[in-house]
């Protein structure tokens, strides 16, 4: 029984006026649809526990989608309090060392060669395991008037992607001491390397793009429109 759990309770008005950026349109779809289509299209997949903020009037109210469950609930303040209650709301039939993967619901172009290979590895590695990217553009510092203070190395430097894969019981241990701890995670891995554990990067493709600009919307569409 591996579930997904996807925050979709952040605001993201960085762009698009009022509508929070999951809920945006590619390729005649919501962002979210995308995500959640990618994810629940997976046989490795069982189900998908949405987090939905407070005053979300957006939501189409699905309660499954490709025969699967879609469960939602209310999310938080900060992304991990909304992985958090996400996964309070996980069925009770899912066991304490299954997989959960976490996915962005800004994220819609994942693809199901990246889940199987994430799994994959999340299975044969006890700390978890995420998507990520190398850094293929060279890294510049800038000081506070925007000058260039240095060149930062790019060796062994990957970027973050989701899904990131963690048992259930490490995740909620991992999300709890954070919390605990006044840590702000800005993904899953973060909070369970500072438990000193080590997921393992899966080289995931570059096109899972996360949606937080126009011309990443206008990239999505393309991507959508013409899968490769
Ligand atoms: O803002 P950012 O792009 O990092 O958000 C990544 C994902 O986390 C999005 O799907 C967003 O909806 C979700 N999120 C959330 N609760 C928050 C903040 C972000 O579910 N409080």
């Amino acid at each position: 029984m591996t579930w997904a759990l996807v925050p979709a309770a952040g605001s993201g008005r960085r762009f698009g006026g009022d509508v929070p950026k999951q809920y945006l349109q590619a390729a005649g779809k919501p962002l979210i649809e995308h995500a959640l289509a990618a994810l629940l299209s997976h046989p490795g997949i069982d189900g998908v526990v949405v987090a939905l903020a407070a005053d979300d009037a957006r939501w189409p109210g699905w309660t499954r989608l490709h025969g699967k469950p879609v469960v939602t609930c209310i999310g938080g303040g900060e992304r991990a309090d909304s992985v958090l209650a996400a996964l309070h709301a996980l069925p009770v039939d899912v066991a304490n060392d299954e997989l959960l993967l976490v996915h962005d619901a800004a994220r819609p172009n994942l693809r199901g060669t990246d889940i199987t290979a994430l799994i994959d590895a999340a299975q044969a590695c006890a700390d978890g395991a995420i998507l990520a990217a190398p850094v293929r553009d060279t890294l510049k510092r800038a000081d506070a008037g925007n000058r260039i203070a240095g060149t930062e190395p790019r060796d062994g430097l990957w970027r973050a992607l989701t899904p990131q894969a963690f048992r259930r019981d490490l995740l909620l241990r991992a999300l709890e001491h954070a919390r605990s701890h006044g840590l702000v995670a800005t993904d899953e891995a973060m909070a369970v390397e500072r438990l000193g554990l080590h997921p393992v990067l899966v080289e995931g493709r570059e096109d899972n793009l996360k949606v937080t600009t126009p011309a990443d919307l206008a990239l999505a569409e393309i991507l959508l429109a013409n899968p490769t």
